[in-house]
């Protein structure tokens, strides 16, 4: 048996999902493994790595111990609420203790039709699913929390959107399929037995500490809250843009989910928007935190019949008023875990009462200046070794960020105390400061390739590029290169996944 299952979601949670299979492919065929995940999970990446492993990850051999379900979730996608979406082309095939003992999930997306596809084909494509591999991978060599590829399988199928595209099963790894939009399902059934059943599911599976507790239910929208700031932090510190930061894109775990219409900002700007289905700029770049803050009062307001405990408008209004709290409280704590992240970007190890303004004066620089955002942060790692000339080379104007490297300068100074001080800190630097990211060029080139002719090499060698995100390897140096400056004017990212 090769995922040794325990299936905790479908053994505790009936009522929440209906038990489905995969729809069998025509020619499965494997076109990513992830052997390092697969080692994880306890499987044998080689014997995975061929037929079997491609009939097994296109959804044709249902893995034994495996439970397919379709899970039910509603959500708010764009600002309006759909009672219903649930797993429309996804299944749960089920959890497995990994070796360091994290329960993970294991679900299919790209499975076929379920009775939550609402018309759609139940199907993705092979370039919107290397797409998740690509950007999951960079996502965790950065060190940021997201649900992962495990496997790509071709399924010999087209996929009708605009045109016909090449079908694929994406198999994905993650901490739960838990998302603010779960809770809705059953808040705005008025479902409150399954909504205090999924509650409780969720603090056992990530807030084990207040099981049992009689304000549990509070703390854990607590938890969602701080894991959320530190997530849409990390984020921000990276330039990612979600693209669709819909409820039921936003999970429970704080794990980053589903890399639709997602970008990395090039030329730093707060009001980068890439998605061609985000008219309004309502997931702008800049606008991420406050969509974290709206998305975390819809989860506040699920709760509201837990927290309440009763329907006494007493408890009604003290249940509001401890929800509205923590929400009130949302951007402080991402303000804290931004900073904290900024300060390590910024080669500081003591917090100064000055430096959030220091981090915000250098963003507004590299904004007014139109410089790029990833290789600016690099760059003052040089900077901090004592070479200001590639920093400056970013700015059409070299002069631009003197004044401001001054007072850098003169901020590293006070907390520096031996002759080391300066290298120390460039190499601290380059440990959280990328010099590879997944640019958007980069990764449709990638794309293209694998989707068009079939041809998997340049989808490999950025993902080699983008599992070592903080080296400087010769081989990846184009990698870090920004696009030129009308392709990112230009580009749109497409939900047509
Ligand atoms: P997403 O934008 O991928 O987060 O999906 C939002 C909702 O649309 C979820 O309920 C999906 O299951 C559903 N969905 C997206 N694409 C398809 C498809 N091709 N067929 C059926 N349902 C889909
Ligand atoms: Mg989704």
């Amino acid at each position: 048996m090769p995922f040794a299952f325990d299936n905790s979601y479908a053994r505790d949670l009936e009522g929440t999902y209906v038990r489905w299979s995969p729809r069998p492919v025509p020619a499965p065929r494997l076109l990513f493994l992830n052997r390092e995940l697969a080692a994880e999970l306890g499987l044998d990446a080689a014997a995975l790595d061929g037929p079997e492993g491609a009939a097994l990850f296109a959804g044709n051999r249902v893995p034994d111990g495996a439970a397919p379900i379709a899970q039910a979730y509603a959500g708010h996608q764009f600002g309006g609420f759909s009672p219903q979406l649930g797993d429309g082309r996804a299944l749960l095939l089920g959890e497995v203790v990994d070796r360091h003992g994290r329960r993970r999930d294991i679900a299919f997306k790209g499975s076929g039709p379920t009775p939550f596809s609402r018309g759609g084909d139940g199907k993705a494509a092979v370039g919107p699913m290397l797409r998740e591999v690509l950007v999951g991978e960079a996502m965790h060599a950065l060190g940021i929390p997201t649900t992962r590829a495990l496997a790509v399988a071709a399924t010999g199928e087209a996929v009708y959107r605009d045109t016909a595209l090449p079908g694929a099963v994406l198999t994905r790894v993650a901490a739960s399929h838990l998302r603010v939009g779960t809770f809705q399902y059953f808040a705005a059934r008025g479902d409150v037995d399954t909504l205090r059943r999924l509650a409780d599911y969720a603090i056992a599976r990530h807030d084990p500490a207040l099981a049992g507790a009689p304000h549990r239910h509070l703390g854990l929208l607590q938890a969602v809250a701080q894991r959320q700031a530190a997530l849409v932090a990390q984020w921000m510190n990276v330039g990612f843009i979600h693209g669709v930061m819909n409820t039921d894109n936003t999970t429970i775990s704080g794990e980053t989910i589903d890399y639709g219409p997602c970008a990395f900002v090039e030329a730093y700007d707060p009001r980068a928007v890439f998605s061609s289905i985000d008219h309004g700029g309502r997931y702008a770049f800049g606008n991420q935190p406050h969509i974290a803050r709206w998305n975390l009062a819809r989860l506040a307001e699920a709760l509201l019949p837990l927290l309440a405990g009763s329907d006494d408008e007493d408890a009604v209004k003290r249940a509001v008023a401890e929800a509205t709290e923590v929400i009130d409280a949302f951007p402080a704590l991402y303000r804290a875990a931004l900073l904290q992240g900024q300060r390590a970007k910024l080669g500081l190890q003591r917090a100064d009462d000055g430096d959030a303004a220091l981090a915000a004066d250098w963003l507004a620089l590299l904004h007014a200046h139109g410089v790029d955002f990833t290789l600016a942060w690099r760059r003052l790692a040089d900077a901090a070794a004592g070479d200001d000339a590639p920093l400056r080379a970013l700015f059409a104007d070299r002069e631009a960020p003197g004044a401001w490297l001054e007072r850098w300068r003169a901020r590293c100074a006070a907390e520096d105390a031996d002759a080391h001080a300066a290298a120390d800190r460039a190499s601290r630097m380059r440990l959280v400061n990328p010099l590879v990211i997944p640019r958007n060029h980069r990764v449709e080139e990638a794309l293209a390739a694998a989707q068009d002719g079939g041809d998997l090499a340049p989808f490999e060698r950025l993902l080699a590029a983008l599992r070592r995100p903080f080296d400087d390897i010769a081989a990846h140096a184009a990698y870090a290169q920004p696009a030129p400056a009308e392709v990112t004017a230009g580009y749109r990212t497409f939900c047509g996944t």
